[in-house]
């Protein structure tokens, strides 16, 4: 079957968000909740990522009457094809990106690297087909150290790791492409912090926290364990990101958008709260510091209100506790919890 086959069996859309939207990263952690959101609003999905839903044959599949899931890598799918894919969307959000923040330190930066070059294919795709607006997931990660109090946009930018520098590349290329001389797209670079909430990451700090509290198995905490974060409920940023597809911007605009949960808090002061809930302390085990970490993440988010009319509305305590009500069903009474696949244990925020 081919894919512009499949893609005309998507149903126009009723909704204010009147054109399918095609997102990348789909089958990751924030792509499922967006992707999710999308669909139940009726707006159609193109989802592309490297890894596919099962069970599937390696192509596109239908996954429902909404969503067309297409397996592809950014970095080496044929133009035309993502062109092709394009042709009716009214929005793209960019969401695909290597994510391993430890990872891009060493050989792992190949990926992040990769990752630009996806964005830019993808960029200039849009610029081709036309596309009017891209969203793009941008991170708190290109901030630099010593930032005290709530960060602004305009905050000066000075990653301090190669992941960091990765997501600044890209979205400094979208808002290049938005800028062009001939663009008709619109960008919103979303800066997003810290997010947790179900379906997380099994390597991502918080669910490590759970597993460590559940298991009694100490978590490596670097540095003091002091430093306030932002934590992100997912269901924010989505609900900031379809604010950003909607936002009233010109063509050839291009804006960076702090995207942020309202509440700050250590990792130690996380690692309380999740043990609270779980009914069992989480052991950390203080190991030394480590070159990349943020120094302190907290956002100002006046233009976040001005021009996405968005607001957090999930506090840390209650994300923690939706997050705990969905893991503690993963959690046989007497079998250790199974993340396959995870990462080695680390007490790291994930941006
Ligand atoms: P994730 O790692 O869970 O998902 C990323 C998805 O992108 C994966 O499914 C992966 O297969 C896909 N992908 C990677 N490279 C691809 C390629 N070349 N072609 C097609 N698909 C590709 O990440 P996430 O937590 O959902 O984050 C989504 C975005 O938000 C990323 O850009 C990330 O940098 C950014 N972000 C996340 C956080 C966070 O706390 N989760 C914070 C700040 C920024």
């Amino acid at each position: 079957v081919e894919r512009s086959d499949l893609l005309s069996q998507l149903p126009p859309t009723s909704t204010t968000l009147s054109r399918p939207v095609l997102v990348t990263g789909t089958e990751g952690f924030i792509g499922r909740h967006l992707r999710a959101a999308l669909v139940e609003r009726n707006v159609p999905v193109i989802g592309v990522d490297t890894r596919c839903p099962e069970p599937n044959d390696g192509a596109s599949l239908i996954v429902n009457s909404r969503l067309c899931q297409v397996k592809a890598d950014l970095t080496t799918m044929e133009l035309s094809e993502l062109s092709g894919l394009l042709a009716q969307v009214g929005a793209v959000v960019h969401l695909a990106a290597a994510t391993d923040v430890a990872a891009s330190w060493d050989t792992g930066f190949a990926d992040h690297a990769a990752s630009v070059l996806g964005t830019q294919r993808l960029l200039r795709a849009c610029q081709l087909v036309g596309v009017p607006r891209v969203v793009l997931a941008s991170s708190s990660h290109v901030y630099g150290p010593g930032v005290t109090g709530p960060v602004s946009e305009d905050a000066p930018t000075e990653p301090t790791s190669p992941y960091g520098v990765a997501k600044l590349a890209a979205e400094r290329l979208a808002l290049a492409y938005a800028r062009h001389p001939r663009s008709t797209m619109s960008v919103v670079a979303l800066r997003f912090f810290t997010a947790f909430g179900p379906g997380c990451r099994p390597a991502m700090v918080i669910n490590r926290m759970f597993t460590a509290a559940v298991s009694g198995q100490p978590l490596p905490l670097y540095g003091t364990g002091t430093v306030p974060h932002t934590w992100t409920y997912v269901s924010d940023l989505v609900e900031a990101t379809l604010a950003a597809i909607a936002a009233p911007l010109d063509a050839g605009q291009g804006l960076v958008v702090n995207a942020a949960g309202s509440d700050a808090a250590s990792l130690r002061q996380v690692a309380e709260r999740i043990g609270d809930l779980v009914g069992a302390p989480v052991p950390l085990r203080k190991t030394g510091d480590r070159a990349g970490d943020a120094a302190a993440t907290r956002a100002d988010l006046t233009r976040a209100a001005l021009v996405l009319r968005w607001f957090p509305k999930v506090g840390l305590d209650e994300g923690l506790r939706r997050q705990w009500q969905h893991l503690r069903k993963m959690f046989a009474p007497s079998a250790p919890p199974d993340w396959s696949g995870a990462a080695p244990s680390r007490a790291e925020p994930s941006r």
